[in-house]
């Protein structure tokens, strides 16, 4: 993938979408229902600090959901368009049917009423509502269509990512599709013998990469044509086994919003401010010094391998193996977190890397199941986890956290703060993921383990990196074979040599991204 250069643009737009984000005091928000009657009984908000917050128990109960809440646990369910919803207090993950996902702030208990995060409850509702959901941000007015049950597919949303659309069709069965074919500006998937709730697609409006959609009726079936706004990179289609959605990956070029100040517009004050901010940016991109983040160590002996192997030994050898290789044959800056059998916080690490002028973070890890072995190499991004399988990995690598004395910082992460700690990452998400896919890539060259893909999931231990930053689990230790391979010089060399070709390539497409913003 091409990476981003024009980071000052972007930066500014994430910052207009947290302003034109809900500032409005409204104490209460009111909920349509299909029949177009409006209930009752209005649902209660309420602001902490930044964050507004609706009531579910109110919500529930202007649903008139079938509710179950169990006091002990602190949890709270309520079912809701096509899934149940399960909230726990003070905690950031959701359940939603089978899958998992995980908000910007925990969920808040106050006054007998679970409270969540109002912007993040919305989208969810957009996930269970497919056949429509709309918030009037300026009434304060939600309305929901249920489904009506007609169609195969009954239900559509559009997600934007990092890199690109992510469309759920919500199907009602297993379906047969075609490899989805993209022809100029628009993509086009087949459904054999399918059907689909016209109304409750159209209802949904489209968004990010896909400007319109259309539906016709073939021979073989049912053909859904996407218009895009632009043409895109790749595009690919998959069904979800559990859940039944067809997920539609549409993977966008980098569309570059235009620089301010180079219209003639800007007074020559502010042209000089954003040169220098330019300047500022370049350099903050320029790869001088790597660090490399052995994980676990000391007490914390991380996951345990079949025969007794530790995650924190392979680490540390493998990471003291990549620093060889950058500092004596590419001669860059490195620095590691832990040279030796050492304990050291997780937000430690990351302050370390940001004091010592980082411009990579890679944190070394080996992978493990509870049950079963599992096999192969997967990287991670900081961004909220969207799978179960990313949550049990980043829940097992955050549970360090339990041996650390004071775990002071990391409550302060799961209060509103943690949006601008993310959102300090933020900016690097797209690096960070475009590593990713080069580790990937250069660990299936380098090891021939099983390619698990690039994922993303909530890791404290890069939560507050000021640079791209990425998680690799190398290898299964709770599998027999990748286990022995860990144990072995040559193994751990691999990886190493992977992960050093993988800097390499990284910062040959960054300096090529940052030429083209000189030479603009
Ligand atoms: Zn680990």
């Amino acid at each position: 993938m091409k990476f981003g250069c024009k980071h000052l643009p972007l930066l500014v737009l994430s910052l207009l979408m947290v302003a034109s984000a809900p500032s409005g005091a409204a104490n209460f928000l009111t909920l349509k229902t299909s029949s177009g009657k409006q209930a009752n009984a209005p649902i209660a908000l309420r602001r902490s600090g930044a964050v507004s917050y609706v009531d579910l128990n109110g919500f529930a109960a202007a649903l008139k959901a079938d509710v179950y809440s169990n006091e002990q646990k602190r949890t709270f369910s309520f079912a809701a368009g096509s899934a149940r919803l399960k909230w726990t207090a003070d905690n950031v993950f959701v359940q939603i049917g089978t899958e998992c996902w995980q908000l910007p702030t925990p969920v808040i208990f106050q006054d007998g009423c679970y409270w969540a995060p109002l912007v993040a409850f919305l989208e969810l509702l957009a996930i269970v509502y497919p056949s429509g959901m709309e918030f009037d941000w300026n009434n304060y007015q939600l309305s929901l269509q249920p489904r009506k049950g007609g169609g195969d597919i009954y239900g559509i949303a559009y997600e934007q990512k990092g890199n690109g659309t992510l469309v759920r069709l919500f199907c009602s069965r297993e379906m047969t599709y075609s490899a989805p074919i993209i022809r100029a500006k628009t993509v086009i998937l087949t459904l054999e013998h399918a059907s689909a709730d016209g109304d409750a697609l159209s209802r949904v409006q489209p968004a990010g990469a896909v400007e319109k959609l259309a539906l016709e009726k073939i021979a073989q079936g049912l053909q859904l044509t996407f218009e895009l706004a632009a043409p895109i990179l790749e595009c690919t289609a998959w069904q979800d086994e559990e859940s039944r959605q067809i997920h539609l990956s549409l993977v966008t070029q980098l569309v570059s919003a235009p620089i301010p100040g180079r219209d003639g517009t800007r007074s020559a004050g502010e042209s000089e401010e954003i040169n220098q901010l330019l300047e500022r940016e370049q350099q903050k991109w320029k790869v001088d010094c790597v660090v490399i983040d052995p994980g676990h160590g000391g007490k914390d002996p991380g996951a345990i391998g079949v025969t007794g192997l530790k995650e924190k030994e392979a680490t540390l050898d493998i990471a003291l193996r990549l620093k060889q290789l950058l500092m004596k044959d590419a001669g860059l800056q490195v620095v590691l977190t832990r040279e030796d059998d050492r304990f050291i916080g997780l937000n430690q690490r990351t302050k370390r890397a940001n004091t010592e002028g980082g411009k990579l973070f890679i944190s070394i890890h080996c992978n493990s199941l509870k049950k079963g072995s599992g096999s192969g190499f997967e990287t991670y991004f900081l961004k909220p986890a969207r799978s179960a399988k990313a949550m049990e990995v980043a829940l097992r690598e955050n549970s360090v956290i339990d041996y650390e004395e004071s775990t002071n910082g990391y409550q302060e992460l799961t209060e509103e703060n943690y949006i601008l700690l993310a959102m300090a990452q933020s900016e690097f998400v797209r690096e960070s993921e475009g590593l990713a896919a080069i580790v990937q890539r250069k660990m299936l060259l380098n090891t021939g383990l099983k390619d698990r893909g690039v994922d993303q999931a909530g890791f404290y231990v890069l939560v507050g990196a000021s640079m791209p930053a990425i998680l690799v689990e190398t290898a299964f230790l709770s599998s027999k074979h990748e286990e022995k391979l860990l144990k072995t010089k040559k193994f751990r060399q691999q990886v190493a040599q992977a992960l050093y070709e993988s800097v390499l390539d990284f910062m040959k497409q960054t300096e090529t991204a940052n030429h083209d913003v000189s030479a603009e």
